[in-house]
């Protein structure tokens, strides 16, 4: 299983990554995790990271591409991988493909966690004081949703195109979610 997760912040992307990631025995790879953790530890990509995390705007494209290409080179990540944050763009899912290409692998599905818009701001907000992330306040969430919105959201079109992009409903229980993401990725399977 090779997969990309796509939806927009506080569409419960990181729990359900977690769980699909152990379901399938898969490394789950959160470009958002390895860049908070590139900046807690003050590395250089951190150093250059953090005014653009901070902003809510995307981090330079190559610092990213070339964060995720080195992780996917890990060993665990040879029989599939699951990508929670990245592409976030056209630029990046095009480097995403050639990267893939070289290696002889392509993606298996993408999966879009769908939430009502106004029912997401009032999800990222409320995560600002339990998790205490500094690009949570209101100001830098709205920002967060408008760049999902112009350059995230092209995606959908990028990979429907492709065939690739399977819709989940992602209101209701952390449970009911899961459950229909990997009954999405049980259907896939039988077809293959
Ligand atoms: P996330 O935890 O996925 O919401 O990511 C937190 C922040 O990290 C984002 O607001 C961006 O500043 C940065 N980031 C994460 N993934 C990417 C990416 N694929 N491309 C550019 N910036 C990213």
């Amino acid at each position: 299983m090779r997969l990309v997760l796509l939806g927009p912040p506080g569409a419960g992307k990181g729990t359900q990554a977690q769980r699909i990631a152990a379901r399938y025995g898969i490394p789950h790879v959160s470009t958002g995790d390895i860049l908070r953790g590139n900046v807690r530890s003050g590395t250089d990509l951190g150093r250059e990271a953090q005014a653009y995390m901070d902003r809510g705007d995307l981090v330079p494209d190559d610092l990213v591409n070339r964060m995720v290409f080195d992780r996917l080179g890990a060993d665990d990540a040879r029989q599939g991988f699951l990508l929670d944050g990245y592409p976030r763009n056209v630029a990046q899912a095009k480097e995403l493909d050639a990267h893939l290409e070289a290696e002889q692998q392509s993606l298996t599905a993408v999966l879009r966690f769908d939430v009502p818009f106004d029912e997401l701001a009032r999800r990222v907000l409320g995560r600002a004081a339990e998790e205490g992330r500094t690009d949570d306040s209101e100001e830098i969430v709205r920002n967060r949703l408008e760049v999902y919105r112009t350059q995230t959201a092209p995606l959908e079109t990028f990979y429907g195109e492709r065939g690739l992009l399977h819709a989940v409903d992602a209101v209701g229980s952390i449970e009911d979610v899961s459950a229909r993401a990997l009954a999405v990725l049980a259907g896939l399977e039988s077809r293959s």
